[in-house]
């Protein structure tokens, strides 16, 4: 799970990371209130989305007069923020950031990621912050420093000292730049991260270590025991489909294609929507409907998948070792039947109970395609799809 800039900094803070005074704002009138509170004679209006590259999208905009915060924020509420990041439907701005202004004089990047090869937690850092890690990495790869923690130790005084002294950072700012990260690190491991970033970390003209961007990810399989985590999603930022189906426990990905997949068990789902790639097709969606699929989790599934306007084709590809192929046609059956579903359906079945399960297909009357290869469900699914799009190639080939 995501959260906001304004979050993560709340978080931070808590654990000893220094950051510019800030307050929230819901309107223009608001953020002028907020800047004057603030006070000083710089402030930065910041779009709270989730997503990065804010700044390029103009959703970071410094401000030298109150008059200039009251339209900076009037221009983002309400607007669609594309960033290189946010994928081409971008986020909408409901929430601003006012913060004071600071005169950078050093920006660096931090980061707290799992190192899945080695199982612990990574420092990344580079002296080359403001930009993206992926930027850093491809322009200036020689300035990351990695350091893995050792989980029995945990981030050790020395370790902290080794990565602020590679940062370059002079004497007068070791002491806070190793506090920061011991600091990141403590709010990383007791509070079930996935990540943390603090990118710019920055040195300003009067020699604090600041964070001016936070964003942390939450392990979502641990948010039962962090409520105050939890607490602090915005379902506002996430795609509607997949919120919809987190919160009827399946496990859904949106994608930009077509074609409709249900489908049991993670390896198969991704081998499916290549096999539509594969055939010429584009997969609508990843959903994962897990082991022991009940009817009823299948009707389900079937209405998520079809409440998407783009889905003109479903392919329903289970390969049943605890799940059942009888339950799963019963599933499909349920779902036509129930009368909301008015697109094609192509249904491949291999495992346990396969032939009741095609038999119950078979025998329910419904114009339902079946196919007993995957390459050949693909097929299928994507031919129809396509002609579904394109009406007129059909009116040719017949
Ligand atoms: P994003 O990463 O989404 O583009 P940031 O919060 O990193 O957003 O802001 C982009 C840039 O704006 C930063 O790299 C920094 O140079 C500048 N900036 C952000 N906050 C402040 C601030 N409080 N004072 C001065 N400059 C800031
Ligand atoms: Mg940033």
């Amino acid at each position: 799970m995501d959260i906001h800039e304004y979050q993560a900094k709340e978080i931070l803070r808590d654990f000893g990371i220094i950051t510019p005074p800030g307050g929230m704002a819901y309107s223009p009138e608001q953020a002028t209130y907020r800047a004057h509170e603030i006070g000083g004679d710089k402030w930065v209006v910041k779009a709270q989305v989730h997503t990065g590259g804010r700044g390029k999208a103009g959703g970071v905009r410094v401000c030298d007069n109150e008059r200039e915060v009251f339209d900076a924020a009037n221009e983002m509420f309400g607007k669609k923020l594309v960033t290189h990041q946010s994928g081409p439907d971008g986020k909408i701005v409901y929430r601003v950031y006012i913060e004071g202004g600071v005169d950078i004089e050093r920006e660096l990047y931090l980061g707290f990621v799992l190192d899945r090869s080695t199982e612990r937690i990574m420092v990344v850092a580079s002296s080359s912050g403001g930009m993206e890690i992926e930027e850093i990495a491809a322009d200036e790869p020689d300035t990351i420093i990695r350091s893995v923690v050792d989980p029995a130790v945990g981030l050790t005084e020395f370790q902290a000292r080794e990565i602020v002294f590679k940062l370059g950072l002079g004497a007068t700012h070791v002491q806070a730049a190793v506090a920061t990260i011991k600091g990141c690190y403590r709010a990383f491991r007791d509070l079930d991260a996935t990540m943390v970033e603090i990118n710019p970390l920055v040195v300003t003209a009067d020699g604090s270590v600041m964070a001016l961007d936070a964003k942390m990810e939450f392990d979502d399989n641990a948010l039962f025991r962090r409520p105050r985590i939890s607490e602090l999603r915005d379902k506002s930022q996430e795609d509607v489909r997949e919120t919809r189906a987190a919160d009827r426990g399946l496990s859904y990905v949106g994608l930009q294609g077509n074609i409709g997949c249900i489908v049991n068990g993670a390896g198969l789902a991704m081998a499916t929507m290549d096999m539509i790639k594969l055939a010429g097709g584009e997969p609508a969606n990843f959903l994962d409907i897990g082991g022991g699929a009940s009817p009823e989790r299948v009707a389900k599934a079937f209405r998520l998948v079809r409440s998407d306007d783009k889905v003109n084709a479903i392919l329903v590809n289970i390969f049943a070792g605890i799940n059942r192929c009888d339950w799963v046609a019963e599933g499909v059956v349920q779902a036509l039947k129930a009368g909301d579903l008015d697109i094609p359906v192509i249904v491949r079945l291999a495992g346990t109970n396969v032939e009741k399960g095609m038999q119950i297909l078979a025998e329910s009357g419904l114009p339902i395609a079946t196919a007993t290869t995957l390459a050949e469900a693909a097929g299928k699914a994507v031919a129809i799809s396509n002609a579904a799009l394109n009406p007129s190639k059909i009116a040719a080939v017949s």
